[in-house]
């Protein structure tokens, strides 16, 4: 799992995949990885089928 934090508000959330939409402002694109376990690793979510992020 990697953490995203919203470069907004500062919400940080546990996915897989990068989050879209801010839960917590609303802001959409605005996750950027956090760091935590997974950090470094590929991301199987960095390629064109964004659909299987979708929760
Ligand atoms: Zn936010």
């Amino acid at each position: 799992m990697a953490e995203w934090k919203c470069s907004k508000c500062g919400f940080i959330k546990d996915s897989r995949c990068k989050t879209r939409k801010c839960p917590e402002c609303g802001a959409s694109g605005s996750f950027e990885k956090a760091g935590g376990a997974g950090a470094g690793k590929k991301s199987s979510c960095n390629t064109k089928k964004k659909r299987s992020c979708k929760k």
